[in-house]
């Protein structure tokens, strides 16, 4: 039976875990860090789009049990006046409810699922070399240990060892923002309902989004234009409240809650660039596949990033699962994703550089993301676990 050795634990690798073992395929997942509790700092929200997915491989509880659904999105212009207060993606579904949850958690809820599944995830393996023959492929990892299977899936993220020994000529590129998240339990009430709402502000300098746990945390992020990416200096440098005293001025100067939000934020702020990798970048050399951040990171304008990832883990192994042979599988898999996450980097690339303003958002779309439109019929079916990926267009 044909073995895959996925390099990288995050969303993109644990989820084409269980999406290749559901498939009946032998698969295990290799892991740089430790253990799995990294980066807990930022936030994400999952998509209805990226919901269908984790729901084809029988993993919305260990989601759900995460985070807070959000069921409606209010804009804000920079005078604070409310311009829309829309559905947000499938809100009637309750396993497709957008969902607001740390990024750090996912991937690990993910990972703890593998293991129950009895998906070998080894941890502190870095992977440092790839030695890719006719035969099979080689994983050679940091501690002098090795691992060889059929097909080996790059999963590691956008700074990704694979993608530099498969496609030494791919370079991440800077996507034009800034972007800063925070958490604070003492921010300014509102007035209005905002249960399961994120707000959205198009403030004058800055695009800022916050919701509210019903625990009572309020969750915020902040995309700042600036035409430089900060340095890995100014990143390590930073004091633990210097990145709110940067923000606070330019958030002041529009009469919207983002100011107050941030504020009343004590814990350390995170940041980091907006980063994209460009559109054509090669996925595939000889045995070797990209898949997720490592494949197409986006900027996250459009927050589509986890939710990408849990498509491309699902049509993989559809791929895998109903294409006679690897070559063929990997070529449909490529044509069935390229113009898709395509169109989302582009997409999210354009709204962090200002170059397109962000969708208008209406009713039927999954804003703030609008690339994928989770309501398509096509990937409906694509991730459809029981209908089968056609072989040819
Ligand atoms: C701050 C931030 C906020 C975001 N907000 C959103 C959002 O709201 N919505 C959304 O959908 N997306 C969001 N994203 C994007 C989303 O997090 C990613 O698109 C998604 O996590 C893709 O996951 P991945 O598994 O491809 O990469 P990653 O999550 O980066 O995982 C890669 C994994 O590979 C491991 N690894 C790296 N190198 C090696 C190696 N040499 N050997 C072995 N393992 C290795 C890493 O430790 C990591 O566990 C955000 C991203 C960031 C950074």
């Amino acid at each position: 039976m044909a073995r895959f050795l996925v390099i990288g634990g995050g969303i993109a690798g644990t989820a084409a875990a269980l999406a290749l073992h559901k498939a009946g395929r032998e698969v295990a997942v290799y892991e740089a860090h430790p253990d799995s509790a990294e980066d807990i700092g930022a936030f994400l929200t999952l998509a209805s789009n990226g919901l269908r997915a984790l729901a084809q491989l029988d993993a919305t509880a260990a989601v759900t049990e995460l985070g807070f659904p959000l069921t409606s999105m209010r804009v804000l212009d920079h005078t604070g006046t409310e311009s829309a207060h829309v559905p947000l993606g499938e809100a009637d579904d309750p396993a497709l409810r957008f969902r607001c949850l740390r990024r750090g958690e996912l991937g690990a809820a993910l990972q703890a699922e593998a293991v129950r599944r009895g998906i070998p995830v080894v941890h502190g393996a870095r992977l440092a070399a790839v030695e890719d023959g006719p035969d099979g492929v080689t994983a050679h990892f940091a501690d002098g240990s090795t691992a060889s299977g059929d097909l080996l899936i790059g999963a590691d993220g956008l700074n990704s060892t694979v993608r530099r020994t498969t496609t030494p000529t791919a370079q991440p590129r800077y996507a034009g923002q800034h972007v800063f998240y925070g958490y604070t339990d003492a921010a300014p009430k509102s007035g209005t309902d905002d249960t399961a709402c994120i707000t959205m502000t198009r403030g004058s300098t800055a695009a800022f989004g916050h919701t509210t746990s019903p625990g009572g945390e309020t969750y915020w992020f902040a995309r700042v234009s600036a035409p430089e990416p900060l340095t890995s200096g100014e990143l390590a440098d930073a004091g633990p409240t210097h990145w709110r005293d940067l923000l606070l001025p330019l958030l002041r100067e529009d009469p919207t809650p983002a100011a107050g939000v941030v504020e009343a934020t004590t814990a350390p702020v995170l940041v980091t660039n907006a980063t994209e990798l460009p559109n054509g970048t090669s996925w595939r050399t000889g045995r070797t596949l990209l898949v997720g951040d490592a494949a197409h990171a986006a900027s996250p304008a459009t927050g589509q990033g986890a939710s990408l990832a849990l498509e491309d883990a699902v049509i993989l192994a559809k791929c895998l699962r109903d294409t006679p042979d690897l070559d063929s599988a990997l070529s449909r898999y490529e044509a069935l994703r390229r113009p898709r996450v395509e169109h989302n980097t582009t997409a999210s690339g354009n709204i962090s550089r200002g170059t397109q303003p962000p969708p208008r958002p209406t009713g039927a779309t999954s804003a703030p993301a609008p690339a994928p439109r989770p309501g398509d019929a096509e990937l409906i079916r694509q991730l459809d676990w029981d209908s089968r990926i056609p072989s040819s267009p």
